[in-house]
């Protein structure tokens, strides 16, 4: 079988289908599998027949399967998705009030060794193609009745891999997001978030359509972050912020740190004032996350105190937020998807 449909732009679809076809009906099936959320090639009724056979024997659609269901008691979904080679890969569903987040995968597994993530412990098993992206939000968008109009959703490259190790992938898989004529998400609703692979950014940021930039700074000194984050030996945390400060960001946009705070490790009140200095003059929010705790993780949670204390601090310079945990009792959190096989609920 040829390449799989989800995750065709419309030229490739236009090459799919050969010049025997009408200019349009590329478009029409573009449509149907970005705006319609086609489950199924027979659906796309606007086609004729014998088109959706002959397209059915020559192209799988592309949609992941759900293999398992975790349901959290505050509502967070975590899927294990089902890919066309049988791997499996996580997305996490985060409804909140008149808002859905969806926390997409980039890579199976990440070859990126940070000590307190539980996907580390993965090693890589493969990069997503941008279809496959792109398949992770159509399968729960529809599976969940969500609608993708009207700025309701959001998606974030927080899943499973470091999506600047898949980036031409994921800047695929953003244009098919955000193109008004199907998915229609704002690039304001997407964010892509990083361990600090310096060229990338770089790259990213000369691409013109582009999600936001999270970058999980963890530690607040070259050090601390080199044994938290041994990616820190080859793209030091010196030059990582000498590339934030050259990151084109856009007028509505500023860059967010994402900090893991951890009990003992990185969590004082003198961490938090070096944050505050590595981060001045910079256009940047903070979001502390409470480590999120998981079998094979030598780290533990900080004190509540700590937490507080910190983001006051950091507070008084720029924006801090402290990241609500979400799904822990299904291993749903930041830094647990680890394709584990247990939750508390299982609904699928
Ligand atoms: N690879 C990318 C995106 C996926 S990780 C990156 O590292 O940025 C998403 C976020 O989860 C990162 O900010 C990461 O630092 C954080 N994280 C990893 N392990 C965690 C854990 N055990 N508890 C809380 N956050 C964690
Ligand atoms: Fe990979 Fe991100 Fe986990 Fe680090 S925190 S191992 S980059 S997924």
């Amino acid at each position: 079988m040829s390449q799989p449909l989800v995750g065709m732009d419309l030229t490739d679809l236009r090459e799919a289908l050969g010049p025997d076809q009408p200019g349009y009906r590329a478009r029409q099936i573009y449509q149907a599998l970005y705006r319609g959320q086609a489950a199924d090639l027979v659906q796309i009724s606007t086609l004729p027949v014998r088109l959706r056979q002959e397209l059915t024997e020559r192209h799988a659609l592309g949609l992941p399967t759900a293999d398992r269901v975790f349901e959290s008691t505050d509502g967070t979904r975590r899927y294990l998705l089902s890919l066309a080679d049988g791997r499996t890969v996580e997305t996490v569903l985060m409804p909140e009030g008149e808002r859905d987040t969806i926390c997409i995968s980039s890579q199976v597994g990440c070859p990126v060794d940070c000590k307190f993530c539980m996907t580390a412990l993965m090693g890589l098993e493969r990069s997503l193609s941008a279809g496959e992206i792109v398949g992770q939000v159509l399968f729960v968008a529809r599976e969940n009745h969500l609608r993708q109009e009207g700025g309701r959703l959001n998606i974030v490259m927080m899943g499973q891999g470091e999506p600047l190790l898949n980036l031409a992938n994921a800047i695929k898989a953003t244009r098919l997001m955000t193109d008004p004529a199907g998915m229609a998400i704002s690039p304001r609703r997407i964010t892509l978030s990083t361990s600090g692979i310096i060229p990338k950014i770089e790259e990213l940021g000369r691409e013109e359509v582009r999600p936001k930039l999270a970058i999980s700074l963890n530690a607040s000194t070259e050090e601390q972050r080199r044994e938290l984050m041994p990616i820190t030996r080859k793209y030091h945390l010196a030059e990582l912020l000498d590339a934030c400060h050259r990151y084109p960001l856009r007028p509505w946009e500023k860059l967010t740190f994402e900090y893991v705070m951890l009990k003992g490790v990185n969590d004082t009140d003198a961490d938090a004032r070096r944050v505050v200095k590595l981060l001045a003059n910079l256009n940047a929010k903070v979001n502390l996350i409470a480590l999120n705790p998981g079998p094979g993780i030598p780290f533990s949670t900080p004190l509540k105190e700590r937490v507080e204390s910190f983001q006051a601090i950091v507070r008084r310079a720029m924006p801090c937020f402290v990241r609500r945990p979400r799904g822990l009792d299904v291993f749903a959190a930041c830094g647990q998807l680890k394709r584990m096989e247990t939750g508390l609920v299982q609904v699928g």
